[in-house]
């Protein structure tokens, strides 16, 4: 075996992911439990919304050609027929020279087709002054003008917001079929490493990969599955990815994932299945192992949280993505950069920048300080074609 990792471009490795992302199924859930979720079945409108010509504002429900002409000098007057109950099933109706009272939302009577807001008219007694003409269908929405009944309002393969929730609530959407959330195993590997609750003694550390690994993937709507720190040592690492596989979709592992002696992760993948890739042309994050076993994808991530970090951002997310039957959806904002920003060819680099005022600013720091992380807002990525990026230059920022 070469001691070197033979690194593959990252458009390689996303697509390895893609390969190896099993299905995980579908299952009905109640609507409020399907936040971040991704819709596995269309979500129609089961009836007009809305289900009657409502008005948008507070005013008098009118037949618009009654206010023709009608001006602050000369205001046109109508008689008002009393006001248009809300939630009530009969608005009534207006006819020649006469309006009704509506509230905001309240249905339009019959032989009405505007509202003239509370606003531009006067009431005196029983008589309406208009102010101001209003035209047919003004400060009204009529029926099936949001959504017509059967129409698709939300389309499979969509991850769901709190606004689409609050759509599919108004559709009558109370259970929605979702993709199953992927269970994702998370195992942290190393000697050195410690519980978060202990304090670290001399040469120890906290774990923070399985915090980091396991927030990541609930952001993206799976289920984190513990596994907890294993030792550097191949039997025990292979015990705990073989129980992981027997109850997780993917596991992610993290450190031992170079050519160390120390490292054993692309060992077990291999005993357990098949490694496809060791080694991404991609900084941070070259010693990434990308394998399956028994048909689950098994993703060795390198120990350095930032390093572990940029590959999540950079490689797992296509994975889990993949996995849910939707695609990676990222925020991005443009920025200048304050400083030029070298790379090498071959390899694409992610740099952390913190973003203020529309400018960027690359957050270098040594290899392995965790600071990076939360000094900065999010990653330019540099292609591989790319020897870097000048000062001044616009690039795209992916937020954290
Ligand atoms: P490795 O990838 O195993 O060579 O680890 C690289 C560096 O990351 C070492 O300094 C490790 O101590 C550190 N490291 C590995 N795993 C973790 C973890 N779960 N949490 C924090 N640091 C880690
Ligand atoms: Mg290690």
């Amino acid at each position: 075996m070469s001691l070197f990792l033979e690194v593959v471009p990252v458009s390689e490795a996303i697509e390895a992911v893609r390969r190896i992302a099993p299905p995980t199924g579908c299952e009905d859930v109640p609507l409020e439990d399907a936040l971040h979720r991704v819709l596995a079945r269309d979500v129609c409108a089961d009836i007009d919304i809305p289900g009657f010509d409502r008005s948008t504002v507070d005013g008098y429900a009118v037949a618009a050609a009654e206010t023709t002409g009608a001006g602050e000098a000369i205001p046109a007057m109508l008689q008002c027929r009393g006001r248009v109950g809300m939630g009530s099933a009969d608005a009534g109706s207006v006819s020649r020279g006469s309006c009704k009272y509506v509230p905001t939302g309240g249905a339009l009577p019959e032989g009405a087709d505007a509202v003239v807001m509370i606003e531009h008219a006067e009431q005196i007694g029983d008589d309406v002054l208009v102010h101001r003409p209003v035209a047919p269908g003004e400060n009204v929405v009529f029926r099936g003008e949001d959504f017509r009944a059967g129409k698709v309002v939300l389309e499979r393969g969509r991850v769901l917001s709190p606004r689409d929730i609050g759509v599919a609530a108004a559709v009558g959407a109370d259970r929605v079929s979702v993709v199953t959330a992927p269970r994702i195993g998370i195992i942290s590997t190393g000697n050195e490493l410690v519980p978060v609750a202990g304090a670290p003694g001399p040469g120890e550390v906290r774990d923070a990969n399985s915090y980091l690994a396991g927030a990541f993937v609930t952001e993206r709507g799976c289920h984190p599955v513990y596994f907890g720190i294993v030792r550097d040592e191949r039997a025990v690492l292979e015990r705990a990815v073989s129980s992981a596989l027997d109850r997780c979709d993917a596991v992610l592992v993290s450190g031992g994932s170079s050519k160390d002696e120390r490292d054993n992760t692309a060992a077990v993948i291999a005993d357990l299945g098949e490694v496809l890739v060791h080694g991404i042309a991609l900084a941070p994050g070259k010693p990434t192992i990308i394998g399956t076993a028994r048909g689950k994808p098994v993703i060795g991530l390198p120990g350095h949280p930032a390093s572990a970090f940029v590959v999540l951002v950079a490689i797992v997310d296509h994975l889990l993505a993949a996995m849910r039957e939707t695609s990676v959806s990222r925020r991005t904002i443009r920025a200048r950069l304050t400083q030029n920003v070298p790379s090498t060819r071959g390899r694409e680099d992610y740099i952390r920048v913190s973003v203020r005022d529309g400018e960027a600013t690359p957050v270098f720091g040594k290899s392995g300080l965790l600071n990076t992380l939360v000094q900065s807002e999010g990653l330019v990525r540099i292609p591989a074609s790319s020897e870097g990026f000048e000062v001044s230059e616009e690039v795209e920022v992916i937020l954290w």
